[in-house]
């Protein structure tokens, strides 16, 4: 299931944006927030706890690193992590650096996913609006569909190669805590920053406020 979530996920998001050209920049900011509030949580109730179960202070150097290794890897994604797509819709040009950007993202995040828990279905419910905008980029660019198979077939299995290698890497507990700092770290930024994304100018949003509640519970029962 942890291999399987993240892959079918990029699948929905891919085929929805062939299905649905358009969705109203309101509707997709209540999914932004939900999965934003959703790996919030998934990461403060199973991440953390763990992290800081070892009571090794030195852990949260980690995370703070993640939070950087993020921030580089925005300047060349642009944001699509969290739903943004900057890149002029006109480019020809094949985003190369977005993409790689999104991968490495989307592998690093992979390798501590070794069971289905709430952080599995965090990063898996996320990824529906990357493939989402990602897709609709590729085809409003005119990509044949090859192409786009190519490329979102690719991305799709970044976070599932990542829990594989992870896995059989045999690391040790040692070796497997500083890479769930360094994801919490980058989870903890990319959730926040759809959350701050998503609101408008600080006005309370009831719909808002509601499918954050939704998401943060959710993933706390998960
Ligand atoms: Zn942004
Ligand atoms: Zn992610």
């Amino acid at each position: 299931m942890n291999y399987l979530l993240p892959f079918i996920a990029v699948l929905i998001g891919c085929l929805a944006a062939f299905l649905v050209k358009e969705v109203s920049r309101q509707r997709m900011k209540l999914l932004l927030a939900f999965s934003g509030a959703f790996l919030l949580s998934a990461v403060a109730t199973e991440f953390l706890p763990e992290i800081y179960e070892t009571g090794d202070a030195r852990y949260g150097i980690y995370l703070i690193a993640g939070v950087f290794v993020q921030i580089i890897l925005e300047f060349f994604s642009k944001g699509a992590e969290h739903g943004h797509l900057h890149v002029h819709q006109d480019v020809a040009r094949f985003p190369y650096a977005l993409f790689v950007s999104l991968c490495i993202h989307a592998f690093l995040e992979g390798m501590p996913l070794q069971t289905a828990d709430g952080m599995t279905y965090g990063v898996a419910i996320h990824k529906i609006p990357i493939a989402f905008i990602f897709t609709g980029f590729l085809v409003s660019n005119k990509a044949s569909l090859w192409k786009i198979l190519l490329v979102i077939g690719l991305f799709s299995i970044m976070s599932p190669l990542g829990s594989f290698i992870a896995q059989h890497a045999e690391f040790s507990m040692d070796a497997m805590l500083p890479i769930k700092a360094l994801v919490a770290g980058i989870v903890l930024h990319v959730s926040t920053t759809l959350i701050l994304e998503s609101s408008d100018g600080h006005q309370f949003n009831l719909a808002k406020m509601l499918v954050m509640l939704a998401g943060a519970f959710l993933a706390f029962l998960l």
